[in-house]
């Protein structure tokens, strides 16, 4: 099956296993992700926002704008990268999503990755950094890359703050944006490694 067919298989999945009901009661897209399947980056958010929910593509409003101008201003377009979130339903008034939620999504959210098959994955904000860095503090570790083993898999993290939490506080743009600007170097870095 190739890739595209597979991530139609686990959306499937995901409905069928009627995962989230309170959240897919009110949502009016399951939205699964952007990009190129065959990445090299994987960016993951939090959940879909009422722009997300209603075009059925992650970070389309106002983070996703910001999102779009850092990968320009390093060298990336979306097209380059695939982006998701660990939640896949808008939760309502773009709550948090609660520790249930997460949890019922996440054995999906490493399927997705491991038919993507990336070589680094940048989490956007605490709510997917704390699964692949587990009691970790964004303050102290953003935007430092971490090899970690996932499932069998050599996979590199970096942790970046939320594009929501940056977008109109100052030295957190400038903090995300200088971030944002590493990952190019920590992905070509890779690339002379051994996994
Ligand atoms: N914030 C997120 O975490 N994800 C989106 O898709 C949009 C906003």
């Amino acid at each position: 099956m190739d890739k595209q067919s597979q991530i139609q298989q686990l959306r499937h999945e995901i409905v069928i296993n009627d995962i989230c009901h309170e959240l897919a009661a009110q949502a009016t897209n399951l939205v699964m992700g952007d990009g190129d399947l065959d990445a090299d980056i994987v960016f993951i958010g939090e959940a879909p926002g009422k722009n997300e929910d209603e075009q059925g593509l992650p970070f389309v409003g106002a983070s996703g704008k910001f999102l779009n101008e850092m990968l320009a201003q390093a060298g990336m377009e979306r097209s380059d990268v695939y982006i998701t979130n660990i939640v896949k339903y808008r939760p309502p008034n773009n709550r948090d999503p609660s520790p249930a939620e997460k949890r019922a999504f996440l054995p999906y959210l490493l399927r997705q990755l491991e038919i993507i098959g990336p070589k680094v994955i940048i989490t956007l904000g605490r709510h997917s950094m704390e699964y692949f860095l587990p009691g970790a503090k964004i303050g102290e570790v953003h935007g430092k890359p971490e090899r970690i083993q996932l499932d069998g898999h050599s996979l590199v993290i970096v942790p970046l703050y939320h594009p929501a939490a940056a977008l109109y506080n100052g030295s957190l743009r400038q903090t995300l944006i200088a971030d944002f600007l590493s990952v190019p170097s920590v992905v070509e870095q890779l690339s002379h490694l051994p996994d």
